[in-house]
């Protein structure tokens, strides 16, 4: 491995004891960056390693059926590193007071964990460096050129990024070793009674693992869950249909949302229960279409990498004062403009506008978890038009991606959000009421492109 890819939260001598790899963004056991270096470390020193994951009671608006998706994904993360003889502790509460406190009662010797841009892991990775005393890295195994090695600055545009990241794909873009399983005679945990188990709850179902606030309610009374299966072993199977059936005709489909032409991965990408690096790996490998080909590696390595840029070195990514001075400029020029429809948050969540374009998304959306990604500009900047500033706008649209997109609450969305608000990654367009210079799309320009009610008849209903 690359060892630009890691990095030293915090220096000093390990301890005896075992070596966390403390999960949060990629939660897999296969082609994690991540879990392959707490491994390798903790062979250096003869020590077995242990995973550990610390369940909050909110994160980010995230509501019943991302905790479902997660935690069933978890329970096969388990399994699977039970295989190997690694143990995987699961702790509740704040990770920055619980992963100290598990160091310390557990004699952990060193810890690693994966890295995320969110403000949160952030808040959470200074409160622990304070607080333990052994060796803590960082590894970046969601990217495949590590975030800071990509780019020392916010990236102006994909056309600016795409060059450098290209530039340094080859240092980082290898194929994974295997995981090395714990040795047999390794003294593992003991005295860990206070370790819940994930396993154990599959008798009694995951309702008893969702956290009290989510357990209660359900927000989510639409929701068919049946459309994404949890789970690493899932992911390989949605990416290998992609592969085998999609990939192909990717250029002329991707943007039509009546039809379904898109790989489907984002939740799997989000949750890390697969690695874009896998992905990338095997599209090299077919033979389809290379323009399609060229196509689909654009978006999950410029445009997902570029989001992790924008949210690294943009710590408000989700605030209006992150958008370019143009942009802010245009949509501060235009926020007196007359309105001919205002929403609120409630009747965007409902679907019910006066355009059965939008409805027919949110409702896709509500349903799914999942919107199309050509409606998910259209939806966005609709929200602009529609909402009384571009604050509010910006405060609905990421209020509504995160309670429901199962891929929310991600640096894609906070950048997607961005994009089609607010101009980040793109440029001025020609000047109109309400949304001044930001690029503009219409319900008959969506009419040209595709077959606008096929799609609607197929999310009209509730
Ligand atoms: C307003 C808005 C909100 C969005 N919210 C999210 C979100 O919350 N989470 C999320 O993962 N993506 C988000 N996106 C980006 C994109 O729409 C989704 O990644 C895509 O729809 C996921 O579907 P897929 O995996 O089938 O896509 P595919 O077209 O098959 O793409 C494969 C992968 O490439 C990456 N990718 C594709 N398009 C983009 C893009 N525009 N920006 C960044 N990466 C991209 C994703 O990782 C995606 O899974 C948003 C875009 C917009 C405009």
């Amino acid at each position: 491995m690359n060892p630009k890819r890691i990095r030293i939260l915090k220096s000093g001598k390990s301890g005896d004891g075992p070596t966390a790899y403390w999960t949060s963004r990629d939660q897999r056991v296969e082609d994690n960056w991540a879990l392959l270096f707490a491994r390798a470390i903790a062979q250096e020193t003869d020590v077995p390693v242990v995973v550990i994951f610390c369940l909050t009671k909110e994160f980010l608006g995230a509501g019943r059926r991302h905790y479902e998706f997660m935690l069933k994904g978890l329970q096969e993360f388990e399994g699977a590193l039970s295989r190997k003889r690694i143990p995987f502790v699961f702790l509740r509460g704040d990770p920055g007071q619980k992963i100290p406190e598990f160091v310390r009662e557990y004699g952990i010797g060193a810890l690693v964990t994966d890295f995320s841009p969110l403000r949160v892991k952030a808040e959470w990775v200074e409160k622990i460096i304070t607080d333990i005393e052994i060796p803590f890295f960082e590894v970046d195994a969601h990217n495949v050129v590590p975030c800071w090695e990509a780019s020392p600055k916010q990236e102006y545009a994909a056309h600016t990024f795409r060059p450098k990241l290209y530039g340094r794909l080859s240092e980082f873009f290898e194929e994974f070793p295997g995981l090395e399983p714990n040795s047999e005679s390794a003294e593992i945990l003991s005295g860990n009674g206070m370790l819940e188990v994930l396993s154990n709850t599959r008798e009694t179902g995951i309702k008893a693992l969702l956290p009290e606030r989510i357990s209660g309610k359900s927000n989510d009374s639409l929701f068919e869950p049946e459309h994404f299966e949890p789970g690493e072993k899932a992911a390989r199977k949605v990416m290998e249909s992609f592969l085998a059936e999609k990939l192909d005709s990717y250029r002329t489909l991707r943007n039509d949302p009546a039809k379904d032409g898109l790989s489907n991965l984002s939740p799997y990408l989000h949750f890390g229960q697969i690695s874009a690096q896998r992905v990338v790996l095997e599209v090299e490998k077919t033979k389809s279409d290379p323009e399609s080909k060229k196509a689909f590696l654009d978006e999950i390595l410029v445009w997902k990498e570029i989001a992790d840029n924008f949210c690294y070195y943009n710590p408000g990514y989700n605030r209006f004062e992150s958008f370019p001075d143009w942009a802010k400029k245009s949509l501060n020029a235009h926020r007196d403009d007359w309105r001919k429809y205002i929403y609120t948050l409630e009747e965007f969540e409902a679907g019910k506008t006066h355009d059965p374009l939008w409805n027919a998304s949110q409702i896709e959306l509500l349903r799914t978890g999942k919107m199309h990604s050509y409606m998910r500009m259209y939806w966005a900047k609709k929200i602009l038009e529609w909402s009384e500033s571009p604050e509010k706008a910006l405060e609905i649209a990421i209020c509504l991606n995160d309670r429901y997109e199962l891929d929310g609450r991600d640096p894609n969305g906070y950048a997607g959000i961005a994009w089609s608000l607010g101009g980040v990654h793109d440029r001025a367009w020609r000047e109109r009421d309400v949304t001044g210079k930001i690029r503009y799309m219409s319900y008959e320009g969506c009419k040209r492109k595709f077959d606008v009610k096929l799609y609607i008849a197929k999310y009209s209903a509730l």
